[in-house]
């Protein structure tokens, strides 16, 4: 099995955290620190995990960052006057509310209330609409962003390609289609997004010069679903049983990458393709924070 055509996320996430460092650098040297807030509600173990990995990159990049923890059963009025208190703390210059929040607690109100300057996440409809309209200006949602950097630094062509996104997520599949169908350089792309109500979905993918996977549906793309020379982008994030690992589970994306990887022109590992990235964006969108605040 050839190794030479996959996307190391692990690698260009690492050079661009590289290119940060010289940012805040910069930053500092003029007497600014960029600092981040994290807010989880409730003890969803991978949510935990998610926000371990930012505060670890945080830190060794020199970004400030602070962990707020609310229990699972905080109403949504005492997490918006945290909210209030983060937007108004000049040491912070993004926030992040890691999702899925609970019930109680509606997600668009919180997008809504993270000011659109801090909201380094990229889902103020501020910055949702910016993104509509190629409006650079705004923050981009960190892993349809982090998808874009790893095509961009890995020579993959956009203009003019067939792309099917699989999935039309808030997080993910939406934003992905919309930075895809921009007018411009490192766009440009003839985008169709599948779903569950998509007939035939294997026809679509059949012709696909670039797949990006974002069900969180366990190696769903098959070999035959994918043209030969495709450009395979997997953002899925799942957990299946297996007996020979030590916790009796393992991760795995939403492509069958063993047997899609042969057939691919370039295929993101999963995990250490996609996953990395969406850390360096955040972090990337912080350091942004941080420079136009000051
Ligand atoms: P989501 O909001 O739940 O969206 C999933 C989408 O997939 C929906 O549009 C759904 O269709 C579609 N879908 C599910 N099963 C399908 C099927 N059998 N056939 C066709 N369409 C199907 O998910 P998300 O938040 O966008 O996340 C998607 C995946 O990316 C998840 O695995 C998530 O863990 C992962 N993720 C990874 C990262 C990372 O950093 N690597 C970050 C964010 C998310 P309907 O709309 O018709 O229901």
């Amino acid at each position: 099995m050839s190794q030479n055509n996959l996307i190391d996320g692990r690698a260009i996430a690492a050079q661009i955290q590289g290119e940060l460092t010289q940012r805040i650098a910069a930053l500092k040297a003029r007497g600014v620190q960029p600092g981040l807030a994290f807010v989880r509600v409730g003890e969803d173990p991978a949510s935990k995990v998610y926000v371990g990995r930012k505060e670890k990159t945080s830190g060794e990049l020199g970004i400030f960052s602070e962990t707020h923890v609310l229990p699972e059963a905080t109403s949504a009025a005492d997490l918006l006057k945290l909210l209030a208190k983060l937007n108004a703390d000049s040491r912070l210059h993004g926030i992040l509310v890691q999702a899925p929040l609970p019930k109680q607690i509606r997600q668009e109100v919180i997008y809504a209330t993270v000011l659109p300057e801090k909201d380094v996440d990229g889902f103020n409809p501020v910055n949702v609409g910016k993104l509509m309209l190629g409006d650079d200006t705004g923050f981009k949602p960190c892993t349809p962003a982090g998808v874009m950097e790893l095509l961009i630094r890995s020579n993959v062509k956009t203009d003019g390609a067939e792309v099917v996104i699989l999935g039309r997520g808030n997080i993910v599949g939406k934003p992905m289609a919309a930075m895809l169908c921009q007018k411009g350089r490192h766009a440009n792309s003839t985008v169709t997004i599948c779903h569950s109500a998509t007939r035939d979905l294997k026809a679509h993918c059949r012709r696909a010069d670039i797949i990006v996977a974002a069900m969180g549906v366990a190696e769903f793309v098959k070999a035959d679903m994918v043209k030969p020379g495709a450009t395979v982008m997997d953002v899925g994030v799942n957990r299946i049983a297996d007996a020979t690992s030590k916790t009796g589970t393992r991760l795995v994306g939403d492509v069958a990458f063993a047997e899609v990887q042969p057939i691919a022109g370039r295929i993101t590992p999963n995990p250490g393709g996609v996953g990395p990235m969406t850390i360096a964006m955040l972090m990337q969108n912080t350091v942004r924070a941080a420079e136009q605040a000051t």
